[in-house]
């Protein structure tokens, strides 16, 4: 056995008997070897179907504990999983499809599929399966073995083609910043199309034989409520998902004793989550990420965590991160710049794109495309995306600054902020506002509140108080969609 391609074939010889998966909806449950069966019977389904090396498996399904069985089987026949992120229209996923010309599609029965290709087949139809011992196609470390197309809040989706080395780095660093063990569990609601549902968490617990919840339809209290149930020790949420939870009385009334970290990732996270989770004595931790880096990338020790409200940490064990300033210098303590990070946990390139591939590295770095800074005791913090940065009358705004500011006021819920195109000031400064009370006197204290804590250069001139704010399909607030609400007339 071929450890670095097989090594959940390893884990489960190590724990047979140890719980891997879990559905939270349907309480079904895999131990190691029953997982390790699984695989086997995909193993032998995609070599009937004869798949060559390389060729890509497209899966359209919602969140379940079968898609760790297929993942893993693809790994072993050194065929590329691709996951596929339902809820697109039909046109965006055939041009996804048509990219990535897999050969084979599986897809849920219950999740009517828009989708066809010739080689279809329900996730049900492996049932039939019945050798279990697996197959296996050797492969190099540098094979692709996942390809996750990128959520697409800055333009078209791109496939990142992620290998055995980039998933095993990312799952081997977070296991050794984070302490993971078999007596770990996580509950993931992330969705397992995305890089936060697959390696954030769940991959990195299974090498290390821990348990994984599977939820599939988010619902705040049901998450919390499945937190103590099934003990869970370490979970990802993103920061909307914190955001209904913190609002519900069952946050309000209950102990998570068994939680030693609740991280939040993907996005900005709002201050006011952190002070919810430190009232209660539990450590909060913001994670910064990409698809095309880990997504794991920083870690910060509890005792820093709340002093340091917002900072990432520093880079992991094996990776290394810098900010570099416009001039091409690595920037000054408190100097904003972009993030640039480093490691075996990168990806191998994009699909069909070499141009993009070349424009995101330089020297062997990625370009995040991400602005940051560091203090002066080499902690980082994320200051927002370099394309979303306003610059209004020639100075500089990052409106994640603006937002924090905001977010402070009891009755707004969520934030929103982006530079809107003014013939005079090159960008003016607009805020989107999810409030519990839309009136001018609250809009009155809003002023005030930016004019105590912020310069007068970076005070929305406009503030729009709007009923919820547009997310993308991971739950991510979708700028682009307000950006055309505002350049819409008449809105
Ligand atoms: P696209 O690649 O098209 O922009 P996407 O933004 O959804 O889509 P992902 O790889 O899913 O791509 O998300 C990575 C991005 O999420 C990062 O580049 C960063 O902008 C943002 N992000 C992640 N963690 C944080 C964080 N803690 N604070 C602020 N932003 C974050």
């Amino acid at each position: 056995m071929f450890v670095e391609q097989a090594w959940i074939l390893k884990r489960a010889a190590l724990t047979p008997h140890y719980i891997a998966l879990i559905n939270l909806a349907t309480e079904e449950q895999w131990t190691y070897q029953q997982l390790s069966e699984e695989i086997g019977k995909w193993s032998h389904f995609f070599e009937r179907q004869q798949l060559q090396k390389g060729s890509r498996v497209a899966v359209f399904a919602k969140n379940h504990i079968q898609l760790f069985a297929v993942l893993f089987a693809c790994g072993l026949r050194g065929l590329i999983y691709v996951p596929l992120n339902w809820r697109l229209s039909k046109e965006e996923l055939t041009q996804i499809l048509q990219d990535a010309t897999p050969s084979i599609l599986l897809y849920d029965e219950e999740g009517s599929c828009p989708l066809t290709l010739e080689k279809m087949f329900p996730l049900q139809s492996i049932e039939q399966e019945k050798d279990t011992v697996p197959s296996r196609q050797a492969v190099d470390m540098d094979d692709p073995w996942l390809m996750i197309y990128t959520g697409g809040t800055t333009g078209r989706p791109k496939g990142v083609v992620l290998s055995f080395q980039s998933v095993n780095w990312n799952a081997m660093n977070t296991i050794i910043s984070w302490g993971l063990h078999a007596q770990d569990r996580t509950l993931n609601y992330m969705p397992m199309f995305h890089t936060g549902g697959l390696n954030a968490l769940c991959i990195p617990l299974l090498m290390a034989g821990g348990t994984v919840i599977i939820g599939d339809k988010f619902e705040a209290e049901t998450a919390l409520q499945a937190t103590n149930q099934y003990k869970t020790t370490i979970s990802l949420f993103v920061p909307t998902m914190y955001q209904a939870m913190i609002a519900t009385k069952y946050f309000q009334e209950n102990q998570f004793p068994s939680m030693k970290v609740f991280l939040s990732g993907g996005a900005p996270c709002p201050h006011p989550i952190y002070d919810a989770f430190y009232k209660k004595g539990l450590f909060f931790k913001e994670g910064y990420g990409l698809t095309e880096a880990g997504p794991n990338n920083f870690y910060i020790a509890r005792e820093h965590a709340y002093a340091k409200k917002g900072a990432v940490g520093k880079s992991m064990q094996f990776n290394e991160a810098k900010i570099i300033n416009p001039a091409g210098q690595s920037c000054a303590p408190r100097e904003v710049g972009e993030l640039f990070v480093k490691g075996k946990h990168m990806f191998r390139f994009y699909w069909n794109n070499k141009q993009e591939t070349a424009n995101i590295l330089q020297d062997g770095w990625l370009k995040t495309g991400d602005l940051a800074m560091m203090d002066e005791d080499g902690d980082f913090y994320i200051v927002g995306r370099r394309k979303e940065m306003i610059i209004s009358g020639g100075e500089n705004i990052y409106p994640q600054e603006v937002e924090q500011c905001l977010l402070q006021h009891p009755h707004v819920q969520e934030v929103a902020v982006i530079g809107v195109e003014d013939d005079y000031w090159g960008e003016i400064v607009t805020a989107f506002i999810v409030c519990q009370h839309q009136t001018t006197a609250v809009l009155d204290e809003l002023n005030e509140l930016c004019h105590q804590q912020l310069g007068r250069y970076k005070i929305p001139k406009h503030i729009i108080f709007l009923d919820e704010l547009p997310k993308t399909s991971v739950g991510k607030i979708d700028k682009k969609v307000l950006q055309l609400l505002v350049d819409t007339p008449n809105c």
